[in-house]
């Protein structure tokens, strides 16, 4: 069961998501990043799950300068998860 309907042979949607924030926060190596690049320029639903995981990012880093407690991450990824089954 793959996220979006665009089946890529190079990466699915499933791990373009479990890797989005590794690839928002710039930490995948050149060719993975190129990879999900692409992906995501052809992909609609992942797109806009990486803007939704960077505008969160930006929220997050301006609201609380120091590191992000636990819990409030696991409170956002609980969130994220839900809007994905709803996006179904
Ligand atoms: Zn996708």
């Amino acid at each position: 069961m793959s996220y979006g309907s665009v089946d890529l042979s190079e990466i699915s949607c499933e791990e373009v998501l479990q890797e989005i924030e590794l690839y928002i926060d710039g930490e995948l190596d050149a060719d993975r990043h190129a990879i999900f690049a692409d992906h995501l320029a052809s992909c609609t639903p992942c797109l806009h799950h990486a803007s939704f995981q960077a505008r969160l990012k930006e929220i997050l880093r301006s609201k609380c300068r120091q590191q992000t407690p636990e819990h409030l991450v696991v409170r956002i990824r609980t969130m994220i998860r839900f809007e994905r089954f709803h996006q179904r």
